[in-house]
């Protein structure tokens, strides 16, 4: 059996605590490693050195850090294949989705390069009779990461790459599902030229995530997971006296308008809401045609399209549109969703129940589900499903299906398709959600933009990427000096002060 590390000052260390979880081909359903999981003896000696090697890190200049960044772009550009495989091999998901994983990670990463100018700071010029004040942006010391299984490469690197490149040591502690890619990026960081210690890499459960929240040297900490663990480490965290940003869950919806495009439409929706088996957090959930007629019509352009889906493992390559959801647990709970929601008179136009692949009995695919005449009170509208199963909830007016998104306690991102300017722009106005698409169903931003939901999808108020991360893991220091002595009356420069 394939005993996986974690990655301490530069290599590979065994795990000593004892405790160890398996982690799975989903394809399969076979163990194929076990990874230890993390004492909070380990974790705080893995801060303790971070904390001993960040300093000169810090004292190095951005622009040295940024060409760190710029190797691992390389980097991670050459073994982009390597990464996809052993990416698809533990979470599932199909090749070309693991690459498009880290690709859009690499692209934080490409967005790093830009840190001498992103950490510039501001200078106020005789601010008073030979006075100047400057700010500038300095790195915080130890910061951590929390990430999620659904995207083992891009959560990762959009977390360490900007608390890298302002000069911060960063502990990741990412799932226990598929460490696997977390441990091959520490290696390309190291072969890029991190000093040791810098990125420490410590595989763990809830003994690891409550020893980072409890550490005193660890300043801030950037979690990404669902909301009930978002809600959990964003308060005990804050009473620590830590900075925490955490993004939680998710039910995107996606309205369509009487006006738009419906096969347009319901291709998105296929991507959207199947793609990567549902298992993204900007997954479109909840489609809400408006009107009985967009409804009907909808309906029948889908359920073709759903029925013709084909679920597979990754080493079918091109042939297979979405894979196997990411552990025995995950299947059971989507299969015990779409039950609550038949009991709760949604009606079932597409049944996925029962799926199974010959040769791949064991492995953990599920059936791709369309439920129609959903209503906000069953549990399938309500909770995150995380699985291909979409839910239709007919709206009688825009206003109708404005108002189910708005009230819904989730904020991430949401969709309009329409053909009318004025309805779409009233839609990213009103909307109380992070991440708004007008006809583009995963509005997910670029990495010079910035990513994070509203309501219970976000916690903290500066974004992940982008400027927002830069801020995020600095902090402002202003300074206000006085050099008398440069100014001769009338203001004519001294030069005998700079002998
Ligand atoms: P999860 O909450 O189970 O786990 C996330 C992290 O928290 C993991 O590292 C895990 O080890 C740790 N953890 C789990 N239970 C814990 C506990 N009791 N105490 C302390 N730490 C704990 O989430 P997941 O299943 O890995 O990921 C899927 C969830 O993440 C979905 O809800 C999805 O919507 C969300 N997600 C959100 C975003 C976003 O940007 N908003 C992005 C991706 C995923």
């Amino acid at each position: 059996m394939n005993e996986l590390t974690h990655f301490i000052d530069g290599k590979h260390v065994k795990g000593t605590s004892g405790r160890f979880a398996d982690v799975f081909n989903p394809a399969t359903g076979e163990v194929q490693a076990k990874v230890p999981l993390a004492s909070k003896a380990e974790l705080d000696a893995a801060v303790a050195s971070a904390a001993a090697a960040q300093p000169k890190w810090a004292a190095t200049n951005p622009q040295r850090r940024a060409r760190v960044m710029m190797a691992a772009v390389g980097l991670i550009n050459r073994d982009m294949d390597k990464l996809a495989e052993a990416l698809s091999r533990e979470h599932g998901k199909t090749f070309a989705d693991a690459k498009g994983d880290v690709q859009r990670g690499l692209e934080v990463i490409e967005f790093c390069i830009g840190a001498p100018h992103l950490l510039k700071g501001d200078f106020t010029d005789s601010a008073g009779r030979g006075i100047d004040m400057y700010s500038m942006r300095q790195a915080l010391g130890v910061v951590a990461g929390i990430t999620p299984f659904n995207f083992p490469a891009m959560i990762p690197l959009w977390k360490m790459g900007p608390a890298l490149v302002c000069g911060n040591a960063f502990i990741l502690k990412p799932s226990e599902r598929d460490p696997s890619v977390p441990l091959m990026l520490a290696e390309i960081f190291q072969e890029a030229g991190l000093p040791d210690g810098i990125l420490q890499v410590v595989n763990g459960d809830k003994e690891s995530v409550d020893a980072i929240l409890d550490n005193e040297t660890v300043q801030a900490i950037g979690f990404v997971g669902s909301t009930p663990i978002a809600s959990y480490i964003y308060s005990r965290g804050c009473a620590n006296g830590k900075r925490v940003q955490c993004f939680g869950g998710a039910k995107n919806h996606m309205i369509i308008m009487p006006d738009a495009d419906l096969d347009q439409a319901a291709d998105a929706l296929i991507g959207a809401g199947f793609g990567a088996a549902g298992e993204r957090c900007m997954a479109i959930s909840v489609a809400v045609p408006v009107g009985e007629e967009t409804a009907d019509k909808l309906i029948e352009k889908l359920i073709p399209r759903i029925e013709a889906l084909k679920v597979g493992p990754y080493t079918a390559g091109d042939d297979v549109d979405y894979g196997p959801v990411v552990t025995a647990a995950a299947k059971a709970n989507i299969e015990a969703l779409v039950e609550t929601g038949i009991a709760q008179g949604a009606t079932l136009a597409v049944d996925g129940r029962g799926f199974s692949l010959q040769g791949y009995e064991d492995g953990f695919f599920v059936g791709p589900h369309l439920f129609d005449h959903v209503t906000p009170d069953m549990d399938i509208y309500k909770k995150e499903i995380f699985g291909p199963v979409l839910c239709t909830v007919r709206a009688a007016s825009y206003e109708e299906a404005l108002g189910l998104a708005m009230d819904h306690e989730y904020g991430n991102g949401t969709a309009i398709f329409t053909r009318d300017g004025d309805t779409a722009r009233d839609f990213a106005h009103r909307i109380n959600i992070g991440m708004v698409g007008i006809n583009v169903p995963i509005p997910v931003p670029l990495a010079y933009h910035t990513f994070g939901g509203w309501k219970k999808s976000g916690f903290g108020d500066l974004n992940q990427h982008g400027t927002d991360s830069f801020k995020f893991y600095t902090r402002t220091k202003t300074v206000t000096s006085r050099w008398p002595s440069g100014l001769k009356e009338g203001g004519e420069f001294n030069f005998k002060a700079f002998d």
